[in-house]
């Protein structure tokens, strides 16, 4: 199979390219995301491959269509950036629903243990020869509540970490999974009892802007609030406002935001950035943003590629797509 492999960085060639001749197709690797000037490189490809800011709507959907693109490949377990409904009938859609949910979970722990004993402004004070400790201080996890949004693959890797700490847990779920060594509870008992809220369920109708002003106010004090799930889970302006205005939060980390696209993943360094929330939020010194790269492990990108080349095989072969994602409408 031909595919056209969009936002290509030179990390998603180290697995793709070697195991595309394993799989026996050929890949042309495009920089740029799949938008309507971008869209005419699939020309002769029979599958587009995209991620995360990759936004794949209607327009762009009925295009490949009239291309004969047979197969939308997300090299990503979110399929919230791609219109499923407007899908249905025309192109199938396939994702990696599970390459490492420990890839995540792991990075979310390691988000949570900087806001909270604040290594990354130690880092620079050091380097610095500024060897103060004052304003570094932060709270034992130990015996502290936990307070997980989202209790599937993610969800329940962070809990076995946090449980390892010795958190209490408090999860909420559409779907509980009372298996669990947990108390599930509802979503306004988690926000009033949290130390940690952390953030693994999908965006959706239902969860966009899941943490807003009214949610944050029933926060407790000295809350840490991490999101490595989809950005848009947060109401960013919502959040900028709580942290200019009240002392609410011991610290937020977000891998994620709901404005990400075409920013993250870029190097700005040189441009003027027109983003004011996310100016902003990158100027106080308890938040810590990074550039979606919860999943960048070794093991997961290997992961991506195998179960994308494997999607795109079944698609090529006509046979069973375990891997599709189909409209619920
Ligand atoms: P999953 O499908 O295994 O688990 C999601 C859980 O969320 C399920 O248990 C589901 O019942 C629950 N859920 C659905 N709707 C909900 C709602 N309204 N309220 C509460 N819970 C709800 O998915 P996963 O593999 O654990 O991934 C979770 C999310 O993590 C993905 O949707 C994706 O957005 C994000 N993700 C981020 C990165 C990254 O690099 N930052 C990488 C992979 C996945």
């Amino acid at each position: 199979m031909k595919i056209a492999f969009y936002g290509a960085k030179p990390y998603d060639r180290v697995w793709f390219e070697p195991l595309s001749k394993e799989y026996g197709h050929e890949l042309l690797f495009i920089d740029s995301l799949l938008t309507t000037d971008t869209i005419p490189l699939a020309n002769s490809c029979q599958a587009v491959c995209v991620f995360v800011n990759d936004r794949v709507n209607k327009e762009l959907i009925d295009i490949l269509a009239k291309m004969n693109v047979k197969g939308i490949l997300l090299r990503c377990a979110g399929f919230n950036n791609v219109d499923i409904q407007a899908a249905n009938g025309k192109i199938k859609v396939l994702r990696v629903p599970s390459y490492s949910p420990e890839a995540i979970a792991e990075f979310a722990v390691a988000l949570l243990l900087t806001i909270n004993r604040k290594t990354h402004r130690a880092y620079s004070r050091t380097r610095d020869f500024n060897m103060t400790i004052q304003g570094l201080m932060g709270m034992d996890l130990h015996g502290k509540t936990a307070g997980v949004i989202g209790t599937g693959k993610i969800g329940r890797s962070m809990i076995k970490i946090l449980q390892g700490f010795g958190m209490k847990i408090l999860a909420y779920d559409l779907y509980p999974d009372y298996s669990l060594d947990i108390e599930y509870t509802n979503l306004d008992t988690l926000f009033s009892s949290s130390d940690v809220i952390s953030l693994h369920c999908p965006l959706t109708e239902e969860t966009h802007h899941l943490i807003n002003k009214e949610t944050i106010s029933k926060m407790k004090q000295g809350v840490y609030l991490v999101n490595t799930s989809r950005g848009a889970l947060i109401d960013s302006a919502d959040l900028l406002d709580s942290l200019r205005t009240t002392k609410i939060f011991g610290g937020v980390a977000l891998d994620v935001y709901e404005e990400e696209e075409g920013l993250f993943y870029e190097d700005n360094s040189d441009k003027v950035i027109h983003d004011d929330i996310l100016a902003r939020l990158t100027t106080f010194p308890h938040v810590l943003i990074t550039s979606h790269q919860a999943f960048f492990t070794n093991e997961a990108l290997e992961a991506i590629a195998r179960v994308t080349l494997e999607n795109a095989t079944a698609l090529e072969n006509n046979k069973t797509l375990t891997n599709e994602v189909i409209s619920q409408q």
